[in-house]
């Protein structure tokens, strides 16, 4: 991040200020934001400066995100929201996660290969995140929504400096697949814009205003709505790649308030993303299946050690052939979340687990998923905190830009499986079903310790997303490692029940050896894995912490109370 870019600077400025005044003895009341970019948290503190709640902060992120980072999330995506309410102790998750229109089928990709489908019509869900986003303002927000969205509008409209992640995502392909996308992320002498340069989004800056204005009716049901069923026509696989999508879907849209999913582990509580999300339940299952290695704190476990990556590969992989079956959205089929998490079943999943050896094989692989995505988390002053993964599924989405409106569809029905497994006594828990929502991973997610929250947290990263929420989770309940420490960490990410990993290049080669010689499959990633953002606050003293991936453009800001 260059340190010349003055609103960075002053970022930098408002972060260093919020640490010398925790050093001069300010403990309790800090509001805390932590994003993967530095503009977008400058809109958070923009609304909590005016009075708004944490979920008038998490609106004004998100908008603000997708003129930030729209290779990642915006309105034409979808979310989960995990709130946490001081006043009552209350946690509330939001599903506003795209839903299949109508019209889809089982089979709609059996004949497309994943590029092909994932870059046409076909791929596109009726977006939730707007939706969303209302459901939250209305519940608490204090803001009206016109003013959630000006800083986005600001942004978009008077143009944004290119931070680093989105100069790398700008190079990528699904940025330019579209004449509409093409001409937004070029400049005027057709070259990729770069890192540094200005850049303006005045049809995206229109539709936001025209939300300010009208309210998301006007996305649901007005001219937006018209013009994404048009957009998402768009094939680049013939007839059987259009989307399905219709005007009936978009009016239809509701998010779903669901109950959290919690486990217990080593005296803390989880509170984690329930179904269609099969993060938390992976999650949970792990820690739970690790927990007897864990107890005795045998020598050669801990964060690195390759005894501790081996069990955990190897515990990951119980919890993906357990998703790859049962995890899907609950009202396409029955998920025996019970069983699935019983301390019994665990208990048995954990005597499968050797210290030395690798498993024989299990179930076949899942289908490809992104790696792309977006985690925000905010504690307002009054303790009220929110932790939010949001996505359009591959970067840039489905790379259909919606024209006129300067916003980008999802691809996230290609998180449905590909091709439909139902048959032979497999639910076919994940197969594409009309108004149902495409299993995800992501794994939004609360800690609480004594009744008292201490941390929020949550990673984009698609698969591998489970991956990272888990050794989040360990390097935090079981190694106490601080927040900065746990996220400098190599990573490596089960993105299968076979076990192929991904492990970031600065995991030590000698452990990657070691890994390989127990017969695991392991790959070096040439991207990194993750960008979590981590929001806590400790339970002695009260003081609030924030800490954002530097794999992106992670930014911290602390407001003083
Ligand atoms: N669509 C993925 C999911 O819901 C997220 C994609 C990503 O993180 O890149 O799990």
């Amino acid at each position: 991040m260059s340190p010349n870019w003055p609103r960075f600077r002053k970022q930098m400025g408002q972060w260093l200020l919020g640490m010398i005044v925790t050093q001069y003895g300010w403990s309790a009341g800090e509001a805390v934001i932590a994003t993967s970019q530095p503009l977008a948290a400058e809109a958070g503190a923009w609304a909590l400066e005016r009075g708004g709640d944490a979920v008038d902060a998490a609106a004004a992120i998100q908008f603000a995100l997708n003129v930030v980072e729209p290779q990642s999330s915006g309105i034409g995506g979808g979310a989960f929201f995990l709130v946490y309410r001081a006043a009552t102790h209350q946690v509330y998750a939001l599903d506003a996660r795209e839903v299949a229109p109508r019209d889809d089928t089982p089979d709609q990709f059996s004949h497309l290969g994943y590029l092909e489908a994932s870059t046409s019509g076909i791929a596109v869900g009726v977006p939730g995140t707007l939706a969303g986003v209302e459901a939250l303002r209305q519940r608490w927000g204090r803001l009206t929504l016109a003013q959630s969205l000006q800083p986005a509008i600001d942004d978009a409209q008077k143009g944004i400096v290119i931070t680093p992640y989105l100069a790398h995502s700008l190079q990528s392909s699904r940025a330019a697949l579209q004449p509409e996308a093409l001409a937004l992320t070029r400049d005027v002498q057709g070259q990729v814009r770069t890192l540094g340069q200005r850049w303006i989004q005045p049809e995206l800056a229109h539709t936001l205003r025209l939300i300010a204005r009208a309210g998301p009716k006007v996305f649901y049901q007005g001219e937006i709505a018209r013009a994404m069923v048009t957009a998402q026509r768009r094939t680049r696989a013939g007839p059987a790649g259009q989307g399905r999508m219709s005007l009936e879907d978009l009016a239809h849209y509701q998010p779903v308030w669901r109950t959290p999913l919690e486990g217990e582990y080593r005296g803390y509580r989880i509170v984690t993303m329930p179904p269609p999300s099969s993060g938390g339940v992976a999650v949970l299952q792990a820690l739970q299946t690790l927990a007897p290695f864990k107890l005795g704190t045998l020598p050669g476990l801990g964060a690195g050690d390759p005894d501790e990556i081996h069990l955990t590969i190897e515990a990951l992989r119980l919890a993906m052939a357990d998703r790859a079956r049962w995890l899907g959205d609950p009202a396409a089929t029955p998920i025996p979340l019970e069983h699935l998490l019983s301390p019994f079943y665990l208990a048995q999943q954990s005597q499968r687990l050797e210290r030395k050896k690798r498993m024989g094989d299990m179930l076949s692989g899942t289908w490809p998923e992104g790696t792309n995505t977006t985690q925000f988390t905010v504690v307002d002053h009054e303790g009220n905190v929110v932790s939010v993964t949001s996505t359009v599924e591959a970067p840039w989405g489905s790379g259909i830009l919606v024209p006129g409106y300067g916003f980008f569809l999802n691809s996230e029905l290609t998180d449905f499986n590909l091709k439909p497994q139902a048959g032979a006594g497999d639910p076919g828990a994940n197969d594409v079903r009309p108004q149902c929502r495409p299993r995800s991973s992501m794994a939004p997610t609360l800690v609480f310790k004594d009744g008292q929250w201490i941390s929020a947290y949550g990673s984009p990263g698609g698969v591998s997303i489970i991956s990272t929420v888990l050794e989040m989770s360990q390097d935090f309940l079981d190694e106490a490692l601080t927040p900065e420490a746990a996220l400098r960490l190599p990573r490596y990410a089960v993105m299968d029940a076979q076990g192929h990993t991904l492990v970031e290049k600065t995991l030590a080669p000698a452990v990657v050896d070691q890994l390989r010689a127990r017969g695991h499959d392991v790959t070096v990633s040439e991207i990194p894995l993750g960008s979590v953002q981590w929001v806590g606050e400790n339970p002695q003293t009260h003081e609030r912490l924030g800490v954002a991936d530097q794999r992106r453009d992670g930014t911290v800001i602390r407001l003083l109370p």
